[in-house]
């Protein structure tokens, strides 16, 4: 039921989660991530994601854990380590091989189309740019 779901299919199954600061390109991330994380013991029909965001160019998901297992800390941890590592190889507007990369706008991770900015940029792509 994970594979391919868009961002509106995931809301309507988890109306708690937090807006999505990030763009189109890492969807799948979260959506994978999400899934991990539910399997190791994450309710995702509480408010239990604080935060899904992009930030110095790599996907943070940030999870209140409290109440939760000492086992299913150390695997919601893991999750999120491996969701930002992962992130840094994904264009975050498209979704292909991409690569960190340091310019104007502060740290993005973009595949090579977009770095050029031969594509156009999402709107959101500036604004999204918080602390
Ligand atoms: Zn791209």
């Amino acid at each position: 039921m994970w594979a391919n779901m868009t961002e509106a299919e995931l809301r309507q199954l988890f109306p708690a989660l937090p807006p999505l600061q990030h763009n189109a390109g890492w969807l799948p991330l979260v959506v994978h991530c999400l899934a991990q994380m539910a399997k190791a013991g994450l309710n995702l029909q509480q408010p239990r994601v604080l935060q899904i965001k992009q930030k110095l160019g790599s996907l943070r998901i940030h999870i209140d854990t409290s109440g939760m297992s000492e086992p299913q800390r150390t695997a919601i941890a893991l999750l999120a380590a491996q969701a930002l590592t992962a992130s840094r190889s994904v264009c975050e507007l498209c979704g292909q091989d991409a690569q960190l990369r340091v310019g104007a706008s502060g740290c993005r991770t973009l595949c090579a189309l977009h770095a050029q900015g031969t594509l156009p940029h999402p709107s959101t792509f500036d604004a999204m740019d918080t602390p």
